[in-house]
């Protein structure tokens, strides 16, 4: 989540996380998704259930082309046929396949592809308040990577784990990462088990 009202990604547990952080969870305008694996998705579907019966203000969903079809999927999946009957018509719903530059919410973003298995991600800059927060979502360190981050004040950046990881990024890759681009703030998530220098704690707050 970025300066209340950005969210990056949506895995679970999502909606009582920002409970905890006292943060309102409809306070939210933008959520920018990388890519459509459950554990960056499966906290959205409470969340939108919150903005459809609890707080209604209008919100909008950035994600790589498909997003609107793979969203709406996972709502019917989670609701069933109440979904299309009841709740869909409450839903105040913008679905934005990510550009490479562009604007959603008044939040000015660059996207950029990063590689992920066979799924891919769509990593993002996103400007706030003057400052450049990079996420990549999933992906392994490779060139695309380094062009996210690249001049960003604060990087959120997987660094899954040691060794050979599939489809991600090592502890090994990561300090190298991080060396390449010591004016950036890294904070590495997406950690497995175990901990390496620089990773993000369970319900950390940082001010930039
Ligand atoms: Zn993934
Ligand atoms: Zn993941």
């Amino acid at each position: 989540m970025v300066d209340g009202r950005v969210l990056l990604d949506g895995g679970a547990p999502l909606l009582p996380h920002m409970h905890r952080l006292g943060m309102d969870p409809g306070d939210i305008q933008v959520v920018f998704l990388t890519h459509f694996h459950g554990d960056h998705t499966l906290g959205l579907p409470p969340f939108v259930l919150h903005r459809v019966f609890v707080d209604r203000r209008p919100l909008t969903f950035v994600g790589p082309s498909g997003v609107a079809e793979h969203l709406e999927k996972l709502w019917e999946v989670s609701w069933g046929a109440d979904w299309k009957r009841v709740m869909r018509p409450q839903f105040k719903v913008k679905y934005v396949t990510a550009r490479t530059s562009g604007t959603a919410a008044r939040i000015r973003y660059e996207s950029v592809k990063l590689d992920h298995g066979t799924m891919g991600s769509n990593g993002y800059r996103i400007h706030v308040n003057g400052k450049i927060v990079a996420y990549s979502g999933d992906t392994e360190p490779t060139a695309p990577l380094d062009k996210l981050v690249n001049g960003a004040d604060v990087a959120i950046v997987e660094a899954t784990g040691p060794g050979d990881v599939f489809s991600h990024m090592s502890w090994e890759a990561a300090r190298k990462l991080r060396k390449r681009h010591p004016h950036t703030r890294f904070l590495f998530n997406h950690v497995y088990s175990g901990t390496v220098t620089g990773a993000v704690k369970d319900l950390q707050v940082i001010e930039v």
